[in-house]
């Protein structure tokens, strides 16, 4: 597709892209509770084509290739890492419509989705990385004929954006096992979603639990399913984990920046900078060849991003004293942000070493 309007940023080389997160990074500092839902950075990203990036053509998207996606959420998350997640959340939502075989979910959404007057967003993590030693699933789906399709009833217990969503992509479980997956508007008075939890960091993403009471699903809001793993059905699937390592590479990035411009002004800072800047550029590049195609570690690659984006913060609120533990300042936001690592769609595997590693246990979880 050729950009319906001169302002779309065309690739993550184009100028525009700078001026874009200029402004993000201006507004990152306001998104701090959720009641300061992002809304000015958001809307920012809808008309300079953001959201279109990641669906091909034939969805109403720009049909961005993997690297430029991943270079464009890279300079995203350097700038304001609340409206990159919210971003990334959305994105997922998009590309399970987009990739359902029922035509129905996008016929219902797509456009509204892309121009910015619709927010989508996912409530999956149940069915991954979330709530998976309880001996019941949390969602549970089940046949009704009388309503055409399905009833759904349970907790989704994180939901990015819940009380902004307009359709919210959910995940839920049947007794026998199958799973499937739903586009389910959020207009339905059996649907609660949560104001917006206070977090650690991100609080302006408004994450919170979305509950639904015995709510129905008609045949047009089914994505996938019933089946087995529905979440491999490979319906919209990303990259294969590298999108929460490019995040936290992205808000690496920020902090080095910031080392080296303070480094400016006090030179003892940087040898510190350009180490870091070394580490950040290699990760970046090995990043880069993953999206390409070329055989990756996904973990162990999260796992570094992990400690990076750990050292490279911590490095910044180092450097900025006291003055970066005031509320505010940015090397405090980034310091929280870089906790979220630890428990964003963490897999266990990197969660157990990350375990390891603290408590100076030297031997490797990994098999
Ligand atoms: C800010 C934020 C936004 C998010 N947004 C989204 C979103 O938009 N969509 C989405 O689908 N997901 C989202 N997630 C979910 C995320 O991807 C992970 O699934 C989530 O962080 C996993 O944490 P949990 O507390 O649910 O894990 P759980 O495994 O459910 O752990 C919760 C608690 O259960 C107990 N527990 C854990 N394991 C065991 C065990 N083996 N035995 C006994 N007790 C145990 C512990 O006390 C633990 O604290 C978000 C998460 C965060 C933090």
């Amino acid at each position: 597709m050729t950009a319906e309007s001169p302002q779309f940023i065309e690739s993550p080389d184009d100028p525009s892209l700078d001026r874009l997160c200029q402004t993000l990074a201006g507004w990152a500092g306001r998104w701090r509770s959720p009641a300061d839902w992002p809304a000015d950075s958001l809307a920012a990203c809808a008309s300079a084509g953001v959201f279109r990036w990641f669906l091909p053509e034939s969805a109403g998207g720009m049909g961005w290739n993997d690297v430029d996606q991943t270079r464009g959420y890279l300079r995203l998350a350097a700038a304001d890492l609340t409206t990159t997640f919210i971003l990334t959340q959305f994105v997922g939502a998009c590309r399970r419509i987009a990739g359902s075989d029922n035509p129905e979910p996008s016929r219902r959404w797509l456009s509204k989705l892309m121009d910015g007057s619709a927010f989508a967003t996912v409530g999956i993590s149940h069915l991954t990385t979330s709530r998976q030693h309880l001996a019941e699933p949390v969602m549970r789906v089940w046949e009704d004929p009388s309503v055409g399709g399905f009833r759904i009833s349970g907790t989704a217990p994180w939901v990015t954006g819940a009380p902004r969503a307009d359709v919210i992509v959910i995940a839920g479980t049947f007794d026998d096992g199958r799973e499937l997956l739903a586009a389910v508007p959020v207009d339905h008075p059996s649907i609660e979603p949560g104001p917006g939890a206070d977090l650690l960091a991100l609080s302006g993403s408004c994450t919170d639990q979305v509950v639904l009471h015995d709510t129905p699903l008609s045949a047009e809001m089914v994505i996938a399913g019933p089946q087995a793993d529905v979440m491999r059905s490979g319906v919209g699937a990303g990259t294969g984990g590298l999108q929460t390592s490019t995040l936290a590479i992205g808000v690496s990035r920020a902090a080095v920046d910031y080392l080296f411009h303070e480094s400016t002004r006090r030179w003892e800072l940087t040898p510190i900078a350009e180490k870091l800047a070394v580490e950040t550029d290699e990760l970046e590049r090995r990043l880069l060849q993953a999206a390409v195609g070329e055989p990756c570690d996904a973990t162990e690659l999260r796992g570094t991003a992990n400690r990076l984006v750990l050292r490279t913060t911590q490095a910044a609120m180092t450097a900025a004293k006291g003055a970066g533990f005031v509320t505010g300042h940015p090397a405090g936001r980034w310091c929280r942000e870089a906790l979220f690592f630890l428990v964003w769609s963490c897999p266990q595997l990197v969660a157990s070493e990350q375990l390891c590693e603290l408590a100076g246990i030297g031997a490797k979880i990994r098999p």
